[in-house]
């Protein structure tokens, strides 16, 4: 079967090349070939694709920047991957689609599960509700998998942060009040491989089982395992790293880092339902040190 993958240069839909490798033909686009601010061109590119799959993890990320840019985070994040969503429909396609813990207040004691009710803090989060509500109203078999924290070798993240100042400084200032769950790009992907797999392709071969896909249809959650804070993120970080010189790794609050875009202060997914629906995740850390090995 076909599968459009967005977002290529991304670090969730870098992994996904490679993940969703002999599970189908991919065909993986950037915002050049298709870029989502514009809604003529998603059409289009869907209507010449023909998937059978729509795999979305293209977005608007800059979670600061968003608050400055709200419009085009929202037509980026909040109604693009309705219109992803409308085409695969027509199409006889399944969708799939992420989205973010940030959707959820972290004012709750424990973790959240997909019936609890999101309350964004910030632009993002309210632009990432918005998208999982279009794809929801779509009428199309859909996943939406709500992840966290994500970090990986390449692009734009924590992990890469942490290195890149470990080396400049003496002393790393990091938040320690705020909870959730650091899921490196390959767990994503492989999981997401994963599902495709267990779904399985249509009779034909060539395209879905609408039915079977329409049965599993839904918002999961897909995060690795445990909890930590950013403090503690960062202190495995640099703990894994084999240097004479470590910096030291202090622990600060929130309100002695203030950011454009507020953040929760527990954003941890029970992610029950996927792993009883599909498959294991890995803990944390143990996926953090597979990746920095
Ligand atoms: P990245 O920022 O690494 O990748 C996003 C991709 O989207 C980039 O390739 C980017 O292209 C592309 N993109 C941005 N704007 C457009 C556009 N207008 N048209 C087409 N493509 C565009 O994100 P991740 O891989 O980390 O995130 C994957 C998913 O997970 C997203 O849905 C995100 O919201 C969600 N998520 C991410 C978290 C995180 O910590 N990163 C946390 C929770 C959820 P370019 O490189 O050219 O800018």
């Amino acid at each position: 079967m076909k599968i459009l993958v967005t977002g290529r240069d991304g670090q969730v839909g870098y992994e996904l090349q490679r993940s969703l490798q002999g599970l189908g033909e991919i065909v993986a686009v950037n915002a050049e070939a298709m870029d989502l601010a514009d809604f003529d061109a998603i059409r289009a590119v869907m209507r010449e694709v023909r998937p059978a799959l729509v795999v979305n993890p293209a977005a608007y990320t800059a979670v600061d920047k968003a608050e400055s840019e709200p419009e085009i985070a929202m037509r980026i994040n909040g109604e693009a991957p309705g219109i992803i969503a409308e085409e695969a429909r027509k199409l006889g396609a399944a969708v799939i689609h992420y989205s973010t813990d940030y959707v959820f207040d972290g004012h709750k004691d424990g973790a959240y599960t997909e019936d609890d009710v999101p309350m964004p803090l910030n632009v993002y989060g309210r632009t990432k509700l918005a998208g999982e509500q279009a794809v929801q109203a779509s009428g199309a078999p859909h996943l939406i998998l709500r992840t966290s924290w994500v970090y990986g070798q390449r692009g734009r993240n924590f992990l890469l942060t942490v290195r890149r100042l470990a080396a400049e400084r003496e002393e790393l200032r990091i938040v320690d009040d705020q909870y959730g769950a650091p899921t490196w790009c390959r767990t994503i992907a492989d999981t997401t491989a994963h599902i495709v797999a267990k779904l399985g392709a249509g009779k034909q071969g060539a395209g879905i089982d609408l039915d079977l896909w329409q049965s599993k249809s839904g918002l999961y959650h897909l995060t690795a395992q445990g909890r930590t804070t950013w403090h503690g993120f960062a202190q495995a970080i640099v703990a894994h790293w084999s240097c004479e010189r470590k910096p030291a790794v202090v622990p600060i609050g929130t309100k002695d880092y203030p950011t454009p875009a507020r953040r929760p202060a527990n954003s941890v997914l029970s992610c029950r339902k996927l792993t009883e629906t599909f498959c294991g995740l890995p803990k944390w850390d143990d996926a953090l040190s597979l990746c920095l090995d």
